[in-house]
């Protein structure tokens, strides 16, 4: 049995993990040439409509809205949906505030729908067991680079006539069975803000195919204000002010160059860890729908406490005293557990066990596009020696 490095032995990992900047000249570029416009404001300059264009060629839409965060843009799709007072709308349980804000915003009501165990994400019989008359849109969270299965969703979503956004903040460039998420449902959503794949500081786009939905999401994202000809304030509807600035722009236009890079480094590194670990008992890997394709926006393992006969507050001390960095999962509860959901009928301990399962007993794994080869052989390490000294541990 090799020695873990917790208890003296040597760590795993021997040198510290691979780095490097994200942004550089080319954004400095963007940005003098924003500034040289003399002015900053989306409608008068280049940075923001270059953005959108580049952005909706590069996802093969047909048209793209700019707004000021992911949240923004949810919220502007759940506007431009018409979703209002008293609709359902049903989404994850392990996600970001951001993919739930918008729904309450608009007076809607959010409503959870249990997750595949191994992709967390949101599972298709799960949503339906959750559709009721009200029901009048999905938010898909494709968490962590990874996609939810889209078809199935789909299925559901049209047979029963709901509108489905996709929530792809923490999935730029992440396919499913050959086709990007975010281009499947009804509205594809991203953020820009600075844990994201790319960064502008913060920021967000949202594309789609139909023109209608592009006009109103546009006018939503702009104080309800008709930029497309006739009167400009011509206001039935109450719409927030999410507009991106051209200096936001500029930075994302730089970013988004780097993203076929950032991405396809991190599925990289994420399909060689799952190849490195999916032999071991008691290790459940990240699991990709086949046909598809992450881009790892993070790392998310589960144990199974019973095979390695140890709980996770001891296997993450042992593995990151290996040098391997890594906590306890995502987020420390069901998003259904905090206060604001207090008085949700929807909202109780228990409304999502699989989801309340990988919350408990999954480990994260940090993904980096400058992480090299050495990087994930030491993971591997760490977590093949950590892992087989709990089994034999067990065994004994
Ligand atoms: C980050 C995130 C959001 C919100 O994006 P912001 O730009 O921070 O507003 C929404 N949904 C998910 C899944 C996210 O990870």
């Amino acid at each position: 049995m090799e020695k873990l490095a917790i208890h003296g032995g040597e760590k795993a990992k021997t040198v510290p993990y691979g780095s490097g900047k994200r942004f550089g000249q080319e954004e400095l570029v963007q940005l003098q040439e924003a500034l040289e416009q003399n002015t900053l404001f989306y409608w008068t300059g280049n940075k923001v409509k270059m953005l959108t264009n580049k952005f909706a060629e590069l996802y093969g839409a047909k048209y793209c809205v700019a707004a000021s965060s992911g949240t923004a843009a949810i919220h502007v799709a759940l506007g431009a949906l018409g979703i209002g007072e008293g609709d359902e709308v049903i989404t994850s349980p392990i996600t970001d505030m951001g993919s739930i804000i918008g729904i309450l915003y608009q007076k809607a009501i959010p409503v959870f729908a249990d997750l595949d165990p191994h992709t967390y994400n949101m599972d298709a019989k799960a949503i339906e067991a959750k559709i009721t008359e009200k029901t009048k849109a999905i938010v898909v969270v494709h968490l962590a680079g990874n996609a939810a299965d889209m078809d199935a969703i789909m299925e559901v979503a049209n047979r029963h006539g709901i509108k489905v956004i996709e929530d792809c903040a923490q999935s730029y460039l992440c396919y499913y069975k050959g086709r990007l998420a975010g281009t499947i449902g009804h509205i594809g959503c991203f953020s820009l803000n600075d844990f994201k794949h790319i960064s502008a500081g913060d920021g967000g786009l949202l594309i789609m195919n139909d023109e209608e939905t592009y006009k109103t999401a546009f006018r939503f994202a702009d104080k309800n204000y008709n930029r497309f000809g006739g009167k400009m304030r011509e206001i039935k509807t109450l719409a927030p002010n999410y507009r991106m600035n051209e200096l936001t722009a500029a930075v994302a236009l730089a970013q988004l160059e780097k993203l076929p890079m950032i991405c396809g480094n991190r599925n990289a590194f994420g399909d060689a860890l799952t190849e490195g670990i999916k032999d071991l008992p008691g290790i459940h890997p990240h699991k990709v729908i086949e046909g598809g394709k992450s881009s790892y926006w993070f790392y998310l393992m589960r144990l199974d406490e019973e095979v390695l006969g140890v709980d996770r507050k001891e296997y993450v001390e042992a593995l990151l005293a290996e040098g391997v960095a890594c906590s306890f999962g995502y987020i420390p509860e069901p998003v259904y557990d905090y206060e604001i959901f207090r008085d949700n009928p929807n909202c109780y301990p228990g409304a999502c066990p699989v989801a309340e399962k990988v919350i408990v007993d999954s480990v994260k794994l940090p993904v980096n596009e400058f992480y090299t080869k050495q990087d994930v052989e030491e993971v591997i390490k760490g977590i093949r020696k950590v892992t087989q000294y709990f089994l034999d541990r067990k065994a004994k």
